[in-house]
């Protein structure tokens, strides 16, 4: 049977260091971290997320500020807000809680950030110096799964990743962020399913990291012996959440495998965190 990757031990790990770092800036006189949250509307999923951020923030001893406003907000005005935030000294970083109205259009107003303040690592500016190889701002997710790997000692250089899902906020980072650990790196999608290669690649991984939003979607037989299964994926299935992988009969053969809920979940906020205290020490040296 699979070891688990335990993606809530691993966010203790991570989150005892930023707590830590966090104090000793603070007893130096520098201050601390300020993340700013801009939700619009009242979406239930956003708020289970915004009030895991706030949790997070007051655990590690992070300033939280929630923007909330009001579902019928332009664009024009959801960036004036971004603007305030961008020039306000006492706010460090920045999100802005996904979704956003249909006439928002997502990536304009997220690209307003200040790269210096981009918590979620989206900036255009961000995930060009994360293709370069440079930078420490990483969006949460593919970061989280890198963590993960990182904690459980999981080697990459040489391996097999593949990767199923290319968004712009796991799939595509993700892949940068493998390159970058020398793994050879298969980025799978729809047309990959389409084209009937699905299987074919998900059999070769000696990695694989699933973020596509289909239950079952990947079958425990396809996975190879002795392989490490990340499920990025979140679905409510039967009244239960559960993600992309046949997780039962993938635990039989996957030598590690991320649980869901408890796997790659819990690090996200994490990572955010981590975002928001790198963004203040970089405020700290400007
Ligand atoms: P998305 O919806 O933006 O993109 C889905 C991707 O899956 C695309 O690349 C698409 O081409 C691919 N895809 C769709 N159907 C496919 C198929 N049949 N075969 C192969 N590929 C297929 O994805 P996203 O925003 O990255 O989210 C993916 C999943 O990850 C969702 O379940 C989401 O809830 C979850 N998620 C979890 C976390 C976390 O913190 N654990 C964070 C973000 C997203």
């Amino acid at each position: 049977m699979a070891i688990l990757l335990d993606g809530k031990k691993a966010a203790l790990g991570i989150k005892e260091e930023i707590k830590k770092d966090v104090l000793l800036l603070k007893e130096k006189g520098k201050g601390v971290p300020v993340l700013a949250c801009i939700s619009v509307g009242a979406d239930p999923a956003s708020c289970v997320y915004i009030k895991s951020q706030s949790l997070a923030a007051r655990e590690l001893g992070i300033g939280y500020s929630l923007i909330s406003l009001k579902e019928d907000i332009t664009q024009e005005d959801l960036i004036a807000e971004v603007a305030r935030l961008n020039t306000d000294k006492g706010v460090h970083a920045i999100i802005i809680q996904s979704p956003l109205p249909k006439n928002v259009n997502v990536e304009e107003v997220s690209s307003c950030i200040l790269p210096s303040k981009d918590a979620e690592g989206m900036h255009p500016e961000n995930l060009g110096r994360l293709l370069l190889g440079q930078g420490s701002i990483a969006p949460c997710t593919a970061a989280a799964c890198m963590e993960l790997l990182r904690r459980y000692k999981i080697k990459l250089y040489g391996k097999e990743v593949v990767i199923v899902g290319h968004s712009n906020i796991v799939g595509k980072p993700l892949s940068m962020m493998m390159l970058r650990g020398f793994a050879t790196t298969t980025v799978c999608h729809i047309a990959t399913s389409e084209a009937h290669q699905l299987e074919s690649h998900v059999r070769r991984a000696e990695i694989l990291i699933v973020a596509v939003g289909k239950p079952g979607l990947i079958k425990g037989d396809w996975i190879e012996e002795g392989a490490v299964v990340l499920d990025v994926g979140i679905n409510r299935a039967e009244g239960r959440i559960v993600g992309d992988v046949e997780f039962d009969a993938a635990s039989k053969k996957a030598a590690y495998i991320t649980p869901v809920p408890g796997g790659v979940g819990p690090l996200t906020v994490t990572m955010l965190m981590h975002n928001t205290l790198r963004l203040f020490e970089g405020y700290l040296v400007s």
